[in-house]
């Protein structure tokens, strides 16, 4: 998908690493033999699509330092979601979500792993909870669309005008 945001390669996940068992075997060859175990698991987590659905904390630590940057940050932000503190919010459904989308937007195709986030398609409330990983631009535009003005300009002005409102 095309997008016009210039986004750094450091914060780009390069789309031919996922499925790719070959991949995942140079990472973990080139590694400490004390480390490999945890970091086949930290790389199947973020490249598998039917990989783990949780990233052990004590596996991501001997993992982390063999990590690129922007694999920290997916797995940062993925760990918390699919198993640690936010599960009960998100859980193995987004983490799926985010791994087909091969962490890029599945609105406008924007790539940067700083500015994912997950949409719940049918609002929090939904049971069966199903995601989508959007750009924080394009999960704004749909969670704000409530919020955009539909009456005259000059309310919409006013409204402005009113300063305190969140933002
Ligand atoms: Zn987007």
């Amino acid at each position: 998908m095309d997008h016009r945001i210039e986004v750094p390669d450091e914060f780009v996940i390069p789309s031919e690493r996922f499925d790719n068992p070959s991949f995942i075997k140079a990472r973990v060859g080139a590694a400490p033999a004390d480390v490999q175990g945890c970091l086949k698991t930290a790389l199947c987590f973020l490249y598998e699509t039917q990989g783990p659905k949780n990233l052990p904390p004590d596996r991501k630590t001997v993992a982390w330092d063999f990590l690129e940057e922007r694999e920290q940050i997916v797995a940062q932000w993925l760990s918390t979601r699919a198993s640690g503190s936010e599960r009960k919010k998100y859980g193995k459904n987004a983490l799926h979500a985010a791994r087909t989308a091969q962490y890029r937007c599945a609105d406008c195709g924007l790539p940067d792993v700083r500015c994912l986030q997950l949409d719940h398609v049918e609002g929090r409330k939904d049971p069966i909870s199903t995601f989508r990983c959007l750009c924080a631009n394009c999960h704004q535009r749909k969670s704000r669309k409530k919020d955009w003005p539909t009456r005259t300009v000059v309310k919409a002005v006013e409204a402005n005008n009113d300063g305190e409102g969140e933002r």
